[in-house]
Protein backbone atom coordinates (compact mmCIF):
# COMPACT_ATOMS: atom_id res chain seq x y z
CA UNK A 1 0.00 0.00 0.00
CA UNK A 2 1.41 3.44 -0.40
CA UNK A 3 1.19 6.28 1.75
CA UNK A 4 0.71 9.74 0.58
CA UNK A 5 4.07 10.96 1.41
CA UNK A 6 5.90 9.01 -1.26
CA UNK A 7 3.15 10.18 -3.63
CA UNK A 8 2.90 13.68 -4.87
CA UNK A 9 -0.50 14.76 -5.81
CA UNK A 10 0.84 15.19 -9.60
CA UNK A 11 3.24 13.94 -11.53
CA UNK A 12 4.02 16.47 -13.83
CA UNK A 13 5.34 15.47 -17.70
CA UNK A 14 8.63 17.03 -16.95
CA UNK A 15 8.82 14.52 -14.03
CA UNK A 16 9.38 12.09 -16.20
CA UNK A 17 12.83 11.16 -17.58
CA UNK A 18 13.41 11.46 -20.80
CA UNK A 19 16.29 9.51 -21.86
CA UNK A 20 14.26 6.72 -20.28
CA UNK A 21 11.42 7.65 -22.57
CA UNK A 22 13.35 8.15 -25.64
CA UNK A 23 14.91 4.87 -25.33
CA UNK A 24 11.28 3.29 -25.21
CA UNK A 25 10.28 5.02 -28.25
CA UNK A 26 13.89 3.59 -29.68
CA UNK A 27 12.72 0.11 -28.39
CA UNK A 28 8.90 -0.26 -29.41
CA UNK A 29 8.43 2.17 -31.91
CA UNK A 30 6.28 5.51 -32.93
CA UNK A 31 3.99 6.11 -32.00
CA UNK A 32 3.74 4.17 -27.61
CA UNK A 33 1.66 4.38 -25.09
CA UNK A 34 3.58 4.47 -22.06
CA UNK A 35 1.37 3.94 -19.13
CA UNK A 36 3.45 3.33 -15.34
CA UNK A 37 1.18 1.36 -12.83
CA UNK A 38 3.18 2.45 -9.88
CA UNK A 39 1.66 6.10 -10.09
CA UNK A 40 -1.65 4.23 -10.77
CA UNK A 41 -1.35 2.43 -7.39
CA UNK A 42 -0.52 5.84 -5.99
CA UNK A 43 -2.98 7.62 -7.59
CA UNK A 44 -5.53 4.82 -6.23
CA UNK A 45 -3.60 5.14 -2.48
CA UNK A 46 -4.32 8.61 -1.86
CA UNK A 47 -7.99 8.73 -3.23
CA UNK A 48 -7.77 5.61 -0.89
CA UNK A 49 -6.31 7.89 1.92
CA UNK A 50 -8.11 10.87 1.43
CA UNK A 51 -11.97 9.09 1.25
CA UNK A 52 -11.44 6.54 4.08
CA UNK A 53 -13.83 4.18 4.71
CA UNK A 54 -14.94 4.93 1.29
CA UNK A 55 -16.18 1.98 -1.65
CA UNK A 56 -13.74 3.25 -4.45
CA UNK A 57 -14.81 1.84 -8.25
CA UNK A 58 -12.68 2.67 -10.96
CA UNK A 59 -14.29 4.09 -13.69
CA UNK A 60 -12.74 1.14 -16.53
CA UNK A 61 -13.69 3.55 -19.72
CA UNK A 62 -10.93 5.53 -18.66
CA UNK A 63 -7.96 3.13 -19.60
CA UNK A 64 -9.20 -0.37 -19.80
CA UNK A 65 -5.87 -2.06 -19.89
CA UNK A 66 -5.74 -5.34 -18.44
CA UNK A 67 -2.56 -4.30 -16.39
CA UNK A 68 -4.45 -1.61 -15.22
CA UNK A 69 -7.36 -3.57 -14.20
CA UNK A 70 -5.53 -6.33 -12.19
CA UNK A 71 -3.44 -3.03 -10.31
CA UNK A 72 -6.57 -1.63 -9.18
CA UNK A 73 -7.73 -5.16 -7.76
CA UNK A 74 -4.75 -5.33 -6.62
CA UNK A 75 -5.08 -2.33 -4.38
CA UNK A 76 -8.86 -3.49 -3.08
CA UNK A 77 -10.83 -0.99 -5.47
CA UNK A 78 -13.66 -2.63 -7.44
CA UNK A 79 -14.57 -1.77 -11.57
CA UNK A 80 -17.10 0.35 -12.81
CA UNK A 81 -17.96 -0.66 -16.32
CA UNK A 82 -19.87 1.22 -19.31
CA UNK A 83 -20.60 -1.67 -21.23
CA UNK A 84 -20.89 -5.31 -21.15
CA UNK A 85 -17.03 -5.55 -22.92
CA UNK A 86 -16.18 -3.64 -20.12
CA UNK A 87 -17.67 -6.17 -17.63
CA UNK A 88 -16.45 -8.95 -19.18
CA UNK A 89 -12.99 -7.36 -19.17
CA UNK A 90 -13.42 -6.30 -15.04
CA UNK A 91 -14.52 -10.08 -14.87
CA UNK A 92 -11.34 -11.45 -16.21
CA UNK A 93 -9.29 -9.04 -13.94
CA UNK A 94 -11.15 -9.92 -11.04
CA UNK A 95 -12.16 -13.16 -11.35
CA UNK A 96 -15.15 -11.93 -9.20
CA UNK A 97 -18.53 -10.38 -9.41
CA UNK A 98 -18.28 -8.56 -6.24
CA UNK A 99 -17.13 -4.35 -6.61
CA UNK A 100 -18.19 -5.14 -10.14
CA UNK A 101 -20.49 -2.73 -11.15
CA UNK A 102 -22.38 -2.17 -14.64
CA UNK A 103 -23.72 1.14 -15.13
CA UNK A 104 -26.19 0.14 -18.22
CA UNK A 105 -26.96 3.64 -20.17
CA UNK A 106 -29.30 3.31 -23.17
CA UNK A 107 -27.77 -0.52 -23.01
CA UNK A 108 -27.94 -2.35 -26.47
CA UNK A 109 -29.73 -5.86 -25.97
CA UNK A 110 -26.72 -7.36 -26.52
CA UNK A 111 -25.41 -6.09 -23.38
CA UNK A 112 -28.04 -7.10 -21.30
CA UNK A 113 -28.15 -10.65 -22.39
CA UNK A 114 -24.34 -10.59 -21.97
CA UNK A 115 -24.63 -9.13 -18.64
CA UNK A 116 -27.73 -11.00 -17.41
CA UNK A 117 -25.83 -14.49 -18.41
CA UNK A 118 -22.66 -13.31 -16.47
CA UNK A 119 -24.24 -12.71 -13.40
CA UNK A 120 -25.71 -16.20 -13.22
CA UNK A 121 -21.79 -16.85 -12.68
CA UNK A 122 -20.87 -14.14 -10.33
CA UNK A 123 -24.49 -13.47 -8.73
CA UNK A 124 -22.88 -10.71 -7.03
CA UNK A 125 -22.06 -8.46 -9.63
CA UNK A 126 -24.13 -4.62 -9.29
CA UNK A 127 -26.30 -3.37 -11.86
CA UNK A 128 -26.99 0.49 -12.29
CA UNK A 129 -29.97 1.42 -13.96
CA UNK A 130 -31.38 4.74 -15.43
CA UNK A 131 -34.48 3.90 -16.82
CA UNK A 132 -37.32 2.32 -15.58
CA UNK A 133 -37.62 0.27 -19.39
CA UNK A 134 -33.43 -1.15 -18.22
CA UNK A 135 -35.34 -2.45 -14.84
CA UNK A 136 -38.05 -4.07 -16.98
CA UNK A 137 -35.76 -5.45 -19.67
CA UNK A 138 -33.69 -6.89 -16.82
CA UNK A 139 -36.88 -8.39 -15.31
CA UNK A 140 -37.76 -10.01 -18.56
CA UNK A 141 -34.70 -11.86 -18.79
CA UNK A 142 -35.11 -13.34 -15.89
CA UNK A 143 -32.67 -10.82 -13.79
CA UNK A 144 -33.60 -10.30 -10.13
CA UNK A 145 -30.17 -9.44 -8.70
CA UNK A 146 -28.35 -6.48 -7.26
CA UNK A 147 -30.07 -3.35 -8.13
CA UNK A 148 -29.11 0.75 -7.94
CA UNK A 149 -31.07 3.27 -9.65
CA UNK A 150 -28.73 6.12 -11.48
CA UNK A 151 -30.65 9.36 -10.52
CA UNK A 152 -30.59 12.67 -12.51
CA UNK A 153 -30.25 15.26 -9.21
CA UNK A 154 -30.80 18.20 -11.57
CA UNK A 155 -28.21 20.34 -9.23
CA UNK A 156 -28.34 23.87 -8.74
CA UNK A 157 -28.18 26.93 -11.79
CA UNK A 158 -24.60 27.12 -11.97
CA UNK A 159 -23.64 23.79 -12.76
CA UNK A 160 -26.40 23.88 -15.37
CA UNK A 161 -24.44 26.28 -17.67
CA UNK A 162 -21.72 23.27 -18.29
CA UNK A 163 -23.92 20.87 -18.85
CA UNK A 164 -25.98 20.51 -22.03
CA UNK A 165 -29.63 19.70 -20.77
CA UNK A 166 -30.48 17.75 -23.57
CA UNK A 167 -27.35 15.43 -22.41
CA UNK A 168 -27.87 15.76 -19.21
CA UNK A 169 -31.65 14.10 -19.65
CA UNK A 170 -30.14 11.08 -21.09
CA UNK A 171 -28.66 10.24 -17.91
CA UNK A 172 -30.78 8.58 -14.99
CA UNK A 173 -34.15 8.77 -13.31
CA UNK A 174 -35.29 12.24 -12.42
CA UNK A 175 -34.67 12.48 -8.09
CA UNK A 176 -37.93 13.13 -7.46
CA UNK A 177 -39.07 9.23 -9.13
CA UNK A 178 -36.42 7.40 -7.28
CA UNK A 179 -38.08 6.73 -4.40
CA UNK A 180 -41.54 5.01 -6.14
CA UNK A 181 -39.46 3.62 -9.34
CA UNK A 182 -37.23 1.92 -6.34
CA UNK A 183 -39.87 1.00 -3.93
CA UNK A 184 -41.63 -0.72 -7.04
CA UNK A 185 -38.57 -2.53 -7.94
CA UNK A 186 -38.32 -3.77 -4.51
CA UNK A 187 -41.98 -5.08 -4.75
CA UNK A 188 -41.12 -6.81 -8.26
CA UNK A 189 -38.29 -9.06 -6.14
CA UNK A 190 -35.10 -6.78 -7.20
CA UNK A 191 -32.51 -6.57 -4.48
CA UNK A 192 -32.31 -2.60 -4.12
CA UNK A 193 -28.74 -1.88 -2.91
CA UNK A 194 -27.70 1.37 -3.87
CA UNK A 195 -28.79 4.61 -5.13
CA UNK A 196 -26.10 6.74 -7.83
CA UNK A 197 -25.49 9.75 -9.73
CA UNK A 198 -22.66 10.61 -11.75
CA UNK A 199 -22.79 14.50 -12.17
CA UNK A 200 -19.63 14.27 -14.81
CA UNK A 201 -18.44 17.42 -15.51
CA UNK A 202 -15.50 17.61 -13.50
CA UNK A 203 -14.78 18.32 -9.60
CA UNK A 204 -12.02 20.98 -9.34
CA UNK A 205 -11.28 22.64 -6.20
CA UNK A 206 -13.13 25.92 -7.23
CA UNK A 207 -16.26 24.28 -7.64
CA UNK A 208 -16.86 22.26 -4.45
CA UNK A 209 -19.82 24.68 -4.03
CA UNK A 210 -21.77 22.97 -6.61
CA UNK A 211 -20.22 19.11 -5.60
CA UNK A 212 -21.13 19.69 -2.03
CA UNK A 213 -24.92 20.91 -3.18
CA UNK A 214 -25.05 17.90 -5.35
CA UNK A 215 -23.89 15.50 -2.23
CA UNK A 216 -26.06 16.79 0.28
CA UNK A 217 -29.21 16.31 -2.41
CA UNK A 218 -28.08 12.52 -2.24
CA UNK A 219 -27.88 12.35 0.96
CA UNK A 220 -31.32 13.44 1.65
CA UNK A 221 -31.96 11.38 -1.42
CA UNK A 222 -30.56 8.25 0.72
CA UNK A 223 -32.39 8.72 3.69
CA UNK A 224 -36.08 9.14 2.35
CA UNK A 225 -35.17 5.96 -0.16
CA UNK A 226 -34.00 4.08 2.49
CA UNK A 227 -36.89 4.33 4.60
CA UNK A 228 -39.08 3.47 1.44
CA UNK A 229 -37.00 0.57 1.15
CA UNK A 230 -36.23 -0.92 4.37
CA UNK A 231 -32.14 -0.03 4.04
CA UNK A 232 -29.39 0.91 0.96
CA UNK A 233 -25.70 -0.38 1.33
CA UNK A 234 -24.48 2.89 -0.60
CA UNK A 235 -24.66 5.39 -1.62
CA UNK A 236 -23.00 6.08 -5.04
CA UNK A 237 -21.83 9.82 -6.21
CA UNK A 238 -19.56 9.18 -9.24
CA UNK A 239 -16.67 10.26 -10.45
CA UNK A 240 -15.18 13.50 -12.17
CA UNK A 241 -12.18 14.22 -9.57
CA UNK A 242 -10.09 16.67 -11.86
CA UNK A 243 -6.42 16.39 -12.75
CA UNK A 244 -4.27 19.53 -13.66
CA UNK A 245 -3.25 19.10 -17.79
CA UNK A 246 -2.02 22.79 -17.73
CA UNK A 247 1.52 23.29 -16.02
CA UNK A 248 0.66 26.01 -13.74
CA UNK A 249 -2.82 24.47 -12.98
CA UNK A 250 -3.04 23.50 -9.08
CA UNK A 251 -3.85 19.79 -8.46
CA UNK A 252 -6.65 19.31 -7.10
CA UNK A 253 -7.06 19.25 -2.89
CA UNK A 254 -8.36 15.53 -2.84
CA UNK A 255 -8.31 15.76 0.99
CA UNK A 256 -11.06 19.05 1.03
CA UNK A 257 -13.36 17.24 -1.47
CA UNK A 258 -13.61 14.21 0.63
CA UNK A 259 -14.05 16.48 3.97
CA UNK A 260 -16.52 18.35 1.63
CA UNK A 261 -18.36 14.86 0.81
CA UNK A 262 -18.43 13.25 3.99
CA UNK A 263 -20.23 16.81 5.48
CA UNK A 264 -22.27 17.25 2.78
CA UNK A 265 -23.87 13.70 2.11
CA UNK A 266 -25.01 13.55 6.21
CA UNK A 267 -25.76 11.06 8.65
CA UNK A 268 -26.61 7.58 6.10
CA UNK A 269 -26.80 4.19 7.20
CA UNK A 270 -24.82 3.10 4.27
CA UNK A 271 -21.35 2.85 2.50
CA UNK A 272 -20.15 6.13 0.41
CA UNK A 273 -18.94 4.77 -3.04
CA UNK A 274 -16.98 6.83 -4.93
CA UNK A 275 -16.01 6.23 -8.87
CA UNK A 276 -12.79 7.75 -10.12
CA UNK A 277 -11.61 7.30 -13.99
CA UNK A 278 -9.31 10.10 -14.89
CA UNK A 279 -7.92 10.88 -11.76
CA UNK A 280 -6.53 7.38 -11.15
CA UNK A 281 -4.97 6.57 -14.59
CA UNK A 282 -4.43 10.21 -16.28
CA UNK A 283 -0.89 11.30 -15.22
CA UNK A 284 0.15 8.00 -15.08
CA UNK A 285 0.53 7.86 -19.10
CA UNK A 286 2.19 9.61 -21.36
CA UNK A 287 2.19 9.03 -25.63
CA UNK A 288 5.49 9.49 -27.43
CA UNK A 289 5.66 10.33 -31.07
CA UNK A 290 8.55 11.34 -33.67
CA UNK A 291 8.16 14.30 -35.67
CA UNK A 292 8.59 13.81 -39.46
CA UNK A 293 8.02 17.05 -40.77
CA UNK A 294 9.09 20.64 -39.90
CA UNK A 295 8.26 23.68 -42.01
CA UNK A 296 8.01 27.12 -41.83
CA UNK A 297 4.41 28.40 -42.06
CA UNK A 298 3.17 31.62 -42.20
CA UNK A 299 2.92 32.80 -38.94
CA UNK A 300 4.70 29.86 -36.77
CA UNK A 301 6.51 26.42 -37.23
CA UNK A 302 4.38 23.59 -38.34
CA UNK A 303 5.54 20.35 -37.16
CA UNK A 304 3.98 16.78 -38.13
CA UNK A 305 4.51 14.16 -35.67
CA UNK A 306 3.19 9.94 -36.46
CA UNK A 307 0.62 10.48 -33.56
CA UNK A 308 -2.68 12.10 -34.57
CA UNK A 309 -6.18 12.73 -33.44
CA UNK A 310 -6.86 8.66 -34.17
CA UNK A 311 -4.41 8.13 -31.13
CA UNK A 312 -5.81 10.51 -28.73
CA UNK A 313 -8.84 12.61 -29.57
CA UNK A 314 -8.69 14.62 -26.76
CA UNK A 315 -7.56 17.79 -28.33
CA UNK A 316 -9.62 17.21 -31.50
CA UNK A 317 -12.81 16.40 -29.38
CA UNK A 318 -12.73 18.47 -26.20
CA UNK A 319 -10.08 21.26 -27.08
CA UNK A 320 -8.22 19.69 -24.51
CA UNK A 321 -5.18 20.76 -23.70
CA UNK A 322 -2.15 18.51 -23.23
CA UNK A 323 1.38 19.14 -22.03
CA UNK A 324 4.16 18.80 -24.83
CA UNK A 325 8.01 18.10 -24.26
CA UNK A 326 10.81 17.67 -26.88
CA UNK A 327 12.48 14.52 -25.13
CA UNK A 328 15.27 14.93 -28.03
CA UNK A 329 16.13 18.53 -26.90
CA UNK A 330 15.98 17.28 -23.16
CA UNK A 331 18.13 14.88 -23.45
CA UNK A 332 20.96 16.79 -24.95
CA UNK A 333 21.18 18.43 -21.20
CA UNK A 334 23.07 16.74 -18.64
CA UNK A 335 20.55 15.42 -16.01
CA UNK A 336 17.69 14.43 -19.17
CA UNK A 337 15.10 15.22 -16.53
CA UNK A 338 13.69 18.30 -17.35
CA UNK A 339 16.48 20.55 -17.47
CA UNK A 340 16.77 22.99 -20.30
CA UNK A 341 17.84 22.41 -23.39
CA UNK A 342 19.95 25.47 -24.93
CA UNK A 343 17.85 25.20 -28.33
CA UNK A 344 15.77 28.56 -28.49
CA UNK A 345 12.03 27.90 -27.91
CA UNK A 346 9.43 28.79 -30.69
CA UNK A 347 5.88 28.92 -30.93
CA UNK A 348 4.43 25.68 -33.18
CA UNK A 349 2.00 24.00 -33.85
CA UNK A 350 1.62 20.31 -33.65
CA UNK A 351 -0.24 18.29 -35.99
CA UNK A 352 -0.65 14.56 -37.03
CA UNK A 353 -1.06 12.67 -40.08
CA UNK A 354 -4.27 12.90 -40.22
CA UNK A 355 -6.23 14.21 -42.90
CA UNK A 356 -8.58 17.12 -40.63
CA UNK A 357 -7.83 20.46 -40.03
CA UNK A 358 -8.70 19.46 -36.42
CA UNK A 359 -5.99 16.82 -36.04
CA UNK A 360 -3.84 19.13 -33.99
CA UNK A 361 -2.22 18.55 -30.77
CA UNK A 362 -1.06 22.27 -30.23
CA UNK A 363 -1.44 25.86 -31.67
CA UNK A 364 0.86 28.13 -31.78
CA UNK A 365 2.26 27.12 -28.20
CA UNK A 366 6.49 27.75 -27.28
CA UNK A 367 8.51 24.66 -27.46
CA UNK A 368 11.87 24.06 -27.97
CA UNK A 369 12.37 24.63 -32.03
CA UNK A 370 11.26 21.18 -33.57
CA UNK A 371 13.89 18.97 -35.95
CA UNK A 372 13.10 15.96 -37.49
CA UNK A 373 13.30 13.16 -35.84
CA UNK A 374 12.60 14.63 -32.43
CA UNK A 375 10.86 12.36 -30.26
CA UNK A 376 7.82 14.50 -28.32
CA UNK A 377 6.15 13.01 -25.31
CA UNK A 378 2.61 14.52 -25.13
CA UNK A 379 1.39 14.53 -21.26
CA UNK A 380 -1.68 13.16 -19.31
CA UNK A 381 -2.83 10.86 -21.49
CA UNK A 382 -2.76 7.79 -19.36
CA UNK A 383 -7.04 8.35 -19.03
CA UNK A 384 -9.25 8.58 -22.22
CA UNK A 385 -6.17 8.33 -24.46
CA UNK A 386 -5.55 4.64 -25.93
CA UNK A 387 -9.66 4.51 -25.08
CA UNK A 388 -10.88 6.33 -27.69
CA UNK A 389 -8.12 5.86 -30.07
CA UNK A 390 -9.49 4.67 -33.75
CA UNK A 391 -8.64 3.56 -37.31
CA UNK A 392 -9.89 6.65 -39.22
CA UNK A 393 -7.88 6.95 -42.16
CA UNK A 394 -6.62 2.96 -42.22
CA UNK A 395 -4.60 4.00 -39.21
CA UNK A 396 -3.67 1.18 -37.33
CA UNK A 397 -3.56 1.76 -33.25
CA UNK A 398 -0.35 2.28 -31.94
CA UNK A 399 1.37 -0.24 -29.03
CA UNK A 400 1.21 0.56 -25.29
CA UNK A 401 3.97 -0.49 -22.95
CA UNK A 402 3.77 -0.56 -18.88
CA UNK A 403 6.25 0.21 -16.29
CA UNK A 404 6.41 -1.46 -13.58
CA UNK A 405 9.84 -0.46 -10.87
CA UNK A 406 12.61 -0.71 -13.54
CA UNK A 407 10.47 -3.52 -15.22
CA UNK A 408 8.96 -2.81 -18.64
CA UNK A 409 6.48 -4.77 -20.68
CA UNK A 410 4.76 -4.42 -24.09
CA UNK A 411 1.04 -4.68 -22.90
CA UNK A 412 -0.76 -4.51 -26.08
CA UNK A 413 1.36 -4.88 -29.31
CA UNK A 414 0.82 -1.93 -32.56
CA UNK A 415 -2.06 -2.95 -34.69
CA UNK A 416 -0.76 -3.93 -38.66
CA UNK A 417 -2.68 -2.78 -41.69
CA UNK A 418 -4.06 -6.65 -41.76
CA UNK A 419 -6.03 -6.12 -38.46
CA UNK A 420 -7.62 -2.72 -40.01
CA UNK A 421 -9.31 -5.33 -42.39
CA UNK A 422 -9.26 -8.18 -40.61
CA UNK A 423 -13.26 -8.33 -40.07
CA UNK A 424 -13.10 -7.58 -43.93
CA UNK A 425 -11.20 -9.86 -44.92
CA UNK A 426 -13.35 -12.36 -42.51
CA UNK A 427 -16.66 -10.98 -44.28
CA UNK A 428 -15.42 -12.07 -47.63
CA UNK A 429 -13.95 -15.61 -46.48
CA UNK A 430 -16.07 -18.74 -46.71
CA UNK A 431 -18.76 -19.33 -44.15
CA UNK A 432 -16.43 -22.15 -41.60
CA UNK A 433 -19.39 -24.73 -39.66
CA UNK A 434 -21.25 -23.35 -36.92
CA UNK A 435 -19.26 -22.51 -33.75
CA UNK A 436 -16.01 -22.74 -35.26
CA UNK A 437 -15.94 -18.87 -36.24
CA UNK A 438 -13.89 -18.43 -33.39
CA UNK A 439 -15.06 -15.21 -32.37
CA UNK A 440 -18.16 -15.86 -30.45
CA UNK A 441 -17.16 -16.66 -26.64
CA UNK A 442 -20.40 -17.96 -25.26
CA UNK A 443 -23.51 -18.94 -26.30
CA UNK A 444 -24.95 -15.37 -25.35
CA UNK A 445 -22.64 -14.02 -27.43
CA UNK A 446 -23.51 -15.65 -30.44
CA UNK A 447 -27.08 -15.01 -29.91
CA UNK A 448 -26.35 -11.20 -29.27
CA UNK A 449 -25.44 -10.93 -32.82
CA UNK A 450 -28.79 -10.46 -33.82
CA UNK A 451 -28.70 -6.53 -34.65
CA UNK A 452 -32.48 -6.29 -34.92
CA UNK A 453 -33.17 -7.07 -31.82
CA UNK A 454 -35.12 -4.25 -29.55
CA UNK A 455 -35.44 -5.93 -26.26
C1 LIG B 1 -16.96 8.27 -16.83
C2 LIG B 1 -17.62 7.91 -15.55
C3 LIG B 1 -16.92 8.04 -14.34
C4 LIG B 1 -15.51 8.56 -14.25
O1 LIG B 1 -15.37 9.88 -14.64
P1 LIG B 1 -13.94 10.58 -14.48
O2 LIG B 1 -14.19 11.98 -14.92
O3 LIG B 1 -13.00 9.86 -15.36
O4 LIG B 1 -13.56 10.47 -13.03
C5 LIG B 1 -17.56 7.61 -13.19
N1 LIG B 1 -18.82 7.13 -13.21
C6 LIG B 1 -19.53 7.01 -14.36
C7 LIG B 1 -20.90 6.46 -14.33
C8 LIG B 1 -18.95 7.40 -15.57
O5 LIG B 1 -19.65 7.28 -16.70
Amino acid sequence: MTTPTESPAVRRLDDWDAVDLSALLDDYGSPLYVLDLERVRENAGRVRTAFSGAEILYAVKANALGDVLETLRDEGVGLECASAGEVKRALAASGSGADVHYTAVNPPARDLDWVVDAWEDHPDLTITVGAEDTIDRLEERGYDGRLCLRVNPGIGAGHHEKVQTGANAKFGVPAERAVDVLTDAAERGFDVVGIHAHVGSGVSSDQLDDHREFVSRMGDLAREVSTAVGGLEFVDVGGGFGVPYREDEEPLDLEAVADATREAIGEIDATLTIEPGRYVVADAGVLLTEVNTVKEARDTLAVGVDAGMTTLLRPAMYDAYHPIRNLTADSSTTDGNGGHTSRETRPQTVTGPICESGDVFCTDRRLPASERGDVLAIGNAGAYGYEMANQYNSRPRPASVVLEGDAVRLARRRETFDDVTRLETEASAPETGTGSDGNADTDADREAHNDHDTR
